[in-house]
């Protein structure tokens, strides 16, 4: 069986998340904007550069970076913690991923109509009918335009080497978010919802 199913961003599909944590827990691989890193950044109340330095695996590639959580070596995701009664919680919740927000919808390109479904999330299938939340998926499709954008200017046009250009749109992103920029607003993007 596939483990991704296409489908349309107004298609119902059932969900309810049963905390099984096999998505935090299991090669997270979560894919990173640099609006993602400046806000958890921020929420950790750490420098972007040394926050990404830290949490973050930067690959390069066709010239470019590409930037997705790390992981604590056994899969499980750098922000998960177990409590005492064996509960997991993610320590940046507030300020957690858009892919994480999105979970288990991937959002595959920078084209809101390709979007797929994780059948390896043991919720995909339970629950009532959910829609994923338009709002969210425009503003993450916007952020990760606007992310490309920025990288591709930096390197082929700018002729930045790839990890330079990867810090310099960190901290283009972060003095954005310092001037009071909305994406960096955490209740503004909880207000846009989730799946
Ligand atoms: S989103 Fe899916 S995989 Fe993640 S904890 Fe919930 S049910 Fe499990
Ligand atoms: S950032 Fe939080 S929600 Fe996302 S994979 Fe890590 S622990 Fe899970």
């Amino acid at each position: 069986m596939a483990r991704y199913r296409a489908i349309r961003p107004d298609e119902g599909f059932r969900f309810k998340c049963i905390r099984c944590d096999f998505c935090c827990g299991t090669g997270p691989n979560v894919s990173l904007t640099v609006f993602d890193i400046v806000r958890m950044a921020r929420f950790l109340r750490m420098d972007p550069i040394e926050f990404t330095e830290r949490y973050v695996k930067v690959i390069i590639a066709d010239l470019l970076p590409f930037f997705s959580l790390r992981d604590k070596g056994n899969g499980e995701c750098v922000f998960m913690e177990r409590k005492p009664n064996g509960e997991t919680i993610c320590v940046i919740y507030p300020a957690r991923p858009m892919r994480c927000r999105l979970y288990p919808v991937i959002v595959e390109s920078v084209k809101p109509e390709r979007l797929y479904l994780d059948l390896m999330c043991p919720g995909v299938g339970q629950g009532p009918v959910v829609r994923v939340p338009r709002r969210l998926l425009e503003q993450y499709i916007a952020e990760r335009r606007r992310h490309y954008d920025t990288l591709y200017r930096l390197v082929f046009e700018e002729g930045l080497e790839p990890r330079e250009a990867a810090k310099r749109a960190i901290m283009e992103a972060w003095r954005e978010a310092e001037e009071g920029a909305k994406w960096a607003d955490l209740d503004y993007i909880e207000s846009l919802g989730g799946v």
